[in-house]
């Protein structure tokens, strides 16, 4: 796959001629588009465009675009996508939601429990084999944990063959799999996604397998000034980088008043920027590096070990290091919606917490507003029937279809819906509403910014608990955890992080475990207390072991969740800093290594 697939395709969608060819690579492209494309204009009743002027550098730049999200799609997702199907085929999601649920028999939740431990030891297998003929051998592991593996195994088979040729690197399909980035083993993959429901009676897993585009609402455009300028003068295609020759062309006619800068040199403005239609964003870029497509890591350089320089654990910090500050922050990524952040001289009398939760997060982000707004905007057009009609036309197809008659329908009823939708979406109104959601985005995360300076000083060195947020809440905007830690950074805290291990089961007075509970309380919001005079109290856990009890007149000691946490950390932080033993209930013990 190479970005001469896509600025091909684009140019079969314009009027424009193309210059015959005698690359071989190209008159590949250009057969296999060729094959396509009347098809496609007749069902999406698309008319070849003109585009006056040069467009050989747009063209360029969005099949390049086009090419790093298909790739990233592979490289980000196939993994995921995998354990999905698998999870599909055992069933992972009713034998959970059977753990969960209350009315369920103990010997039921054992089996289940056994159930999970055996797909969980399956993965397992399927982790740590260098390669497919590994797999293979290993078949008689798989007959010990059921019959069932075995066919799993099979179904997968040739799939598994495919993906790196058979060899897998780092004794991993999984790192295989986003090392690759092959977009045909995705493709394979949801083929066999797709037969699922034959095999096993269950829906397959629902994921999009190429990165197209569904809104109707026009994007982003990237624009070089120099060829503007070009356009407007009217000049001839060898002149359009008249700017390129003065290599301080744009210092001296761009100024801003705060110039950006990160890093030695700092950035420039190079004549790059991009709007749709509503606002403009510049591009500041180092001085001599290439216009390629968005790369955010560098090459070579893997994700986890510039996490482990970023943020490294508390541990692994020097104490000198951490006695010049003064203002300390613990914070607790709840894995539900919450933020919890406790200031180390935080006590009962001198309360120094700050919440941010998700609703806080929603009030900045303006969701609610900007889905008003839109739901208005549609009930004042003429045509509102219509819209809703092809609206509901469109949720009837299925676009994630990786089958060529399920794809052609969605591509006929978008087209078809397209006269009514297309001119609805081209309103400025969506491109503003998406403008404000995106800049909420960024105001929420400068918003808890200046929180954490007001609440906590301008210098706080921020100790954060290690776990991702793993589930998140539903019906919530999601609070991240690991994209948190580099808001944070970016925001300019240094965090360090910490084993999370028992910090939220340990009791603080004596080191017990606790539990989940619930209490009832006079409901807190006296003009509901008709309808619900009590409410429950969530977040709770509960002591009961001898020592808690005796001092509590006979009841259980009964701990804030996020609070226990948080005072958990900071013993970790004590005892760390005064070069003791690490808490011995905080320890982490030798645990069984659990994949996934
Ligand atoms: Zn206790």
């Amino acid at each position: 796959m190479t970005d001469a697939f896509f600025s091909e395709i684009l140019r079969f969608l314009q009027t424009r001629t193309r210059r015959a060819s005698k690359h071989e690579a190209t008159l590949r492209n250009r057969e296999l588009i060729h094959n396509h494309i009347t098809a496609f204009c007749t069902l999406y009743r698309f008319q070849k465009i003109t585009i006056p002027g040069n467009t050989s550098n747009l063209e360029s730049y969005i099949a390049r675009q086009m090419l790093t999200a298909y790739l990233n799609n592979a490289e980000m997702r196939t993994g995921t996508h995998f354990r999905t199907s698998l999870n599909v085929f055992f069933d992972v999601r009713s034998l959970r939601s059977l753990l969960r649920r209350q009315t369920t028999t103990t010997t039921d939740k054992r089996l289940a429990r056994t159930s999970l431990s055996e797909i969980s030891a399956f993965k397992t297998i399927l982790t740590s084999a260098e390669s497919y003929n590994a797999l293979e051998g290993r078949i008689d592991e798989m007959r010990a944990l059921g019959e069932e593996y075995v066919e799993a195994f099979i179904f997968f088979a040739q799939w598994l063959e495919t993906v790196g040729g058979g060899t897998y690197r780092r004794n991993s399909v999984w790192y295989e799999l986003s090392a690759a980035k092959s977009v045909h083993v995705l493709y394979r993959l949801s083929r066999l996604n797709a037969m699922l429901p034959e095999i096993v009676g269950r829906p397959p897993a629902r994921w999009q397998t190429f990165p197209l585009r569904h809104s109707f609402v026009p994007t982003y455009v990237q624009f070089d000034l120099g060829i503007v300028a070009s356009h407007i003068l009217g000049l001839d295609r060898l002149q359009i980088r008249l700017e390129y020759k003065n290599p301080d062309f744009w210092k001296q006619h761009y100024f801003n008043r705060k110039p950006y800068r990160r890093g030695p040199g700092g950035r420039e403005f190079d004549g790059t920027f991009w709007t749709d239609g509503y606002g403009v964003s510049i591009l500041m870029r180092t001085p001599g590096e290439s216009k390629g497509a968005g790369q955010k890591r560098k090459r070579g350089q893997k994700r986890t070990s510039r996490d482990a320089e970023l943020f490294p654990y508390l541990h692994t910090v020097n104490r000198k290091d951490l006695q010049q500050y003064h203002d300390i922050v613990f914070a607790d990524p709840n894995f539900r919606d919450t933020l919890y952040f406790m200031h180390y001289n935080s006590s009962r009398s001198n309360r120094r917490i700050l919440r941010y939760t998700s609703m806080s997060r929603r009030r900045h982000l303006g969701t609610i507003i900007a889905r008003d707004k839109r739901e208005r905007f549609i009930n004042h057009r003429d045509n509102t029937d219509e819209i809703r009609a092809a609206e509901h036309r469109l949720t009837q197809t299925n676009s994630y279809s990786t089958s060529t008659t399920d794809f052609d329908h969605y591509v006929s009823v978008r087209g078809e819906t397209a006269n009514v939708l297309g001119p609805l979406y081209e309103n400025a109104i969506f491109r503003r509403i998406r403008w404000r959601t995106s800049i909420g985005k960024q105001r929420d995360f400068s918003l808890l910014g200046n929180l954490i300076r007001r609440k906590f000083g301008s210098n706080s060195l921020i100790i954060m608990g290690d776990k991702s947020a793993q589930t998140a809440a539903r019906f919530h905007p999601s609070t991240q955890g690991v994209g948190l830690r580099y808001q944070l950074h970016r925001l300019g805290f240094r965090v360090l992080l910490l084993d999370e291990y028992r910090t939220s089961k340990s009791c603080l007075d004596c080191k017990g475990n606790t539990t989940k509970t619930n209490i009832k309380r006079v409901n807190p919001r006296p003009w509901q207390r008709q309808s619900f005079p009590k409410t429950s109290v969530h977040g709770l856990l509960e002591c009961r072991s001898r020592e808690c009890t005796l001092e509590c007149d006979g009841h259980s000691r009964k701990w804030n969740h996020d609070l226990m946490a948080v005072c958990n950390f900071r013993q970790i932080w004590d005892a760390h800093l005064n070069s003791m033993e690490w808490p011995n209930d905080l320890q982490v013990q030798p645990r069984n290594e659990i994949v996934m």
